[in-house]
């Protein structure tokens, strides 16, 4: 088993996309009362009395969608500030990027993961909602700024959906050719999504890679982070292509990761609800963080065993909460 010393943030649940995928309509999307949000100074003494301590020093933030929550900026510079921090990242849909991207590198971040499941306006704008104006433009605008401002590496994560944008991957894998940037393709998952998961199935890794081999062929490659991306370059490109199968693949074994929800529920595990601890009650209730870290220890002891369950009961099976629930 790896050292666990990774923690997803999520930020927020609310978000100004809706995804097919992630928030389908008729979801029951109930968003938290802010009151409910762990506060930035809540987070930073967790993060600071509790995880550091344990030997977390990797951190995302995520959602939802991060930059929605007007502190962000501030919230980047609580954690790159935090002596022990060996790498910061943040996730996002790129919509509000273009005004955010300097001041999150001023703040101290340094790697950014976007969201962009289609190069087609049309396709993109069925996916993640909306009326009216197009949206793609200032999602694009902001992974130029993000390039521009000299975020490294710099992912661009694509869920692939047969019938919705599967015939783009080869497109998607040339933005590689002659860009420093990632492009990452992830299995799609039946994750509150069920009816949509149903009709269009999913396509696997395997089938991807193969399609882009093909075309340029493929060689072994690398990228700084800390995910369970398998990574691969075209010859002579100058960025890579990664595949994140986690429906064909299981890496439960080689999980390295916990979960922090908006509302500070701290989660062992994407697929399951075991042993998950409510870190904000038990804050707010005058429990001593001395305490609630030997009550994290615990559960960091036990995730050898939940991700052990994992693996045999498989992860395909379908999961009633929405990514952006969870905190993806
Ligand atoms: N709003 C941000 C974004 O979209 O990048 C961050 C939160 S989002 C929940 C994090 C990641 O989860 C995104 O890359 C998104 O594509 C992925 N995701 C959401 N639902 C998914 C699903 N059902 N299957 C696979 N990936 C999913
Ligand atoms: Fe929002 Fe990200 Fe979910 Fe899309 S994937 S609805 S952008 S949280």
């Amino acid at each position: 088993m790896p050292a666990i010393d990774y923690l997803r943030i999520s930020l927020i649940d609310r978000c100004n996309f809706q995804c097919q995928y992630c928030m389908p309509e008729g979801a029951d999307l109930q968003y938290l009362p802010q009151a409910e949000w762990l506060t930035r100074a809540e987070l930073r003494q967790l993060l600071q009395e509790v995880f550091m301590p344990l030997g977390f020093s990797n951190f995302r933030l995520t959602g939802g969608e991060p930059l929605v929550r007007s502190e962000v900026v501030d919230i980047v510079r609580d954690i790159a500030t935090l002596p022990g921090v060996t790498d910061l990242a943040l996730t996002t849909n790129a919509f509000l990027l273009s005004g955010l991207a300097q001041n999150l590198w001023d703040a101290g971040l340094r790697r950014l993961n976007i969201s962009l499941d289609s190069l087609d306006p049309a396709i993109f704008d069925r996916i993640v909602g909306g009326r009216g104006k197009s949206r793609w433009p200032q999602v694009w605008e902001g992974i130029q700024a993000a390039h521009r401002v000299g975020f490294s590496p710099l992912k661009l994560n694509v869920v692939v959906i047969p019938g919705v944008n599967d015939h783009e991957v080869l497109d998607l894998a040339a933005l590689t050719l002659d860009r420093t940037w990632h492009v990452r393709f992830i299995e799609f998952m039946p994750i509150g999504n069920d009816s949509l998961f149903e009709q269009k199935g999913w396509v696997d890794s395997a089938t991807l890679r193969d399609r882009i081999r093909q075309r340029w062929g493929l060689n072994a490659g690398t990228v700084r982070g800390n995910g369970p991306a398998d990574v691969f370059q075209i010859p002579g490109a100058k960025g890579t292509v990664g595949f994140i199968s986690q429906m064909s693949e299981c890496f439960c074994d080689r999980c390295n990761r916990m979960r922090l929800s908006a509302d500070g529920w701290l989660r062992p595990c994407l697929l399951n609800e075991t042993g998950q601890l409510d870190l904000k009650t038990a804050l707010r209730q005058g429990i001593s963080t001395a305490e609630i870290k030997h009550q994290v220890a615990m559960l960091l002891a036990e995730k050898p065993e939940i991700n052990y369950k994992m693996r045999q009961s498989g992860t395909s099976g379908a999961y009633q909460r929405t990514m952006s629930q969870i905190g993806g």
